[in-house]
């Protein structure tokens, strides 16, 4: 009965063959499940939930000088960790362009300001955050003008939308007298050459004595960290909603 036993033989053959694709993707999801918890307990970089956080000049770089010759780096710098806390509370992966009064150049080059900023717009590009926000503070001949500012990219409309929630937020919960809208620029060097959604936020002005008093304490730091991490959320959850 060579007919039956070929039959048979060309069943199990199938049999065996369905089986090990059968093991072969039970493994393969394994394997990438386990890939991913991996990544979580590690804390690398979660793709969906990135967001990149700038501090602002740093090093040799002191950004705006202030009342009493208050420097914007170190301002920036206790507010952009701060935010980063807040944000990793929240369940995102912080990236930050620097963590200590460090700019992102090398020494002795010949143009600081421009290798600082493309560095800054290099990592952008490169890790490809949800969004980035760089923070700075303001400064202006007139030491009566102040209130935070959040600035977009003109053509960008993402940007114009979490810059319009951030700059709400602040206003809201900084409790700012004479409130300012959010401004369209097309001329900032990190805002026309950065991939994605950037805005930068300028936290107040370090040239009125009140709001720099202010922008040094802890406790107003956070409030500003709060407001901007509150922004971003609510930009997030609606950029989800109109996918959905
Ligand atoms: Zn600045």
């Amino acid at each position: 009965m060579p007919g039956v036993f070929c039959v048979k033989k060309h069943l199990i053959e199938t049999g065996m063959a369905v089986l090990m694709l059968l093991c072969f993707y039970i493994l393969s999801r394994e394997a990438a499940e386990t890939a991913g918890k991996l990544v979580n307990v590690s804390g690398n970089i979660k793709e969906e939930k990135v967001i990149l956080v700038d501090a602002g000049h740093g090093g040799a770089d002191s950004g705006m000088i202030g009342v009493d010759g208050l420097k914007e780096k170190g301002i920036n710098l206790e507010i952009s960790v701060k935010l980063k806390k807040v944000l990793e509370k929240r369940g995102y992966t912080i990236l930050m362009t620097r963590e200590e009064d460090k700019g992102l150049y090398e020494e002795n080059t010949k143009n600081m300001k421009a290798q600082d900023l493309q560095n800054r717009i290099a990592m952008i590009k490169e890790y490809k955050p949800l969004l980035a926000v760089s923070i700075h503070q303001n400064s202006y001949s007139d030491p009566a003008v102040k209130g935070p500012q959040v600035f977009f990219f003109e053509d960008s409309e993402k940007g114009k939308r979490l810059a319009l929630v951030i700059q709400e937020k602040m206003n809201q919960q900084l409790e700012i007298q004479r409130p300012r809208a959010a401004k369209g620029n097309r001329t900032y060097y990190l805002l026309k050459r950065s991939e994605g959604v950037i805005n930068i936020v300028e936290c107040g002005f370090l040239t009125n004595p009140d709001e720099a008093g202010l922008l040094q304490k802890d406790d107003y730091q956070q409030k500003v960290a709060l407001a901007i991490a509150d922004g971003i959320d609510e930009y997030l959850a609606s950029e989800k909603n109109e996918k959905n």
